[in-house]
């Protein structure tokens, strides 16, 4: 069965909108995804730890054949590939790549949530989610943009080119 999902990308470290790009890359590759829609990329100012320099944050919508938890471990190859060490929470890192829906029904495993547990709090989530399908709503039926207003969008900046090269 090919199912649509959506992934979002982060980086901030060692060339961010470089390392966002080669993921998209990446996973287009894959046999098993293919990559059928990309936001454009966002600058947002890092939650977590502080002193970390700017995330440059993304989504994609994907197809894939793959389940769940086999989504989950290509996607975890592809932040490897990528030299993602996990060392601090929320600390700075070259790739994350968190899965947000798949299909239209939660999933809830040790190794994964969906929908993916903070997105709901995460304006440079929402948004580019937002850019790709401004109808989008959460497995529990909320409507996506009213998340998104509930948050606001301060602290993002949308960069004018989707792309590095
Ligand atoms: P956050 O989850 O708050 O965005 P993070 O992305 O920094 O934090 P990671 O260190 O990348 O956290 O991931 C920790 C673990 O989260 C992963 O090993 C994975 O098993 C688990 N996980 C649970 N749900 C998801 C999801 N929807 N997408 C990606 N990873 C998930
Ligand atoms: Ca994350
Ligand atoms: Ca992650």
């Amino acid at each position: 069965m090919i199912v649509d999902a959506y992934v979002a990308l982060g980086s901030n470290l060692n060339n961010p909108l470089k390392q966002v790009c080669r993921a998209v890359a990446s996973l287009d590759a894959l046999a098993d995804i293919s990559v059928i829609q990309q936001s454009s990329w966002y600058r947002s100012v890092a939650i977590g730890p502080n002193g970390q320099p700017d995330y440059i944050n993304g989504v994609v919508k994907i197809t894939t054949s793959l389940q769940p938890l086999a989504l989950l471990d290509a996607l975890q190859t592809i932040e490897n590939q990528q030299g993602r060490t996990r060392e601090i929470r929320w600390g700075a890192r070259t790739l994350d790549l968190d899965l947000l829906l798949y299909g239209e029904h939660p999933f809830q495993h040790e190794r994964l949530s969906i929908p993916h547990a903070e997105m709901h709090n995460r304006n440079f989530v929402l948004q580019p989610l937002l850019e790709i399908n401004q109808n989008i709503r959460m497995p529990d039926g909320t409507i996506v943009s009213e998340l998104l207003n509930a948050i606001g969008t301060a602290g993002l900046e949308k960069l004018s080119s989707k792309n590095a090269e």
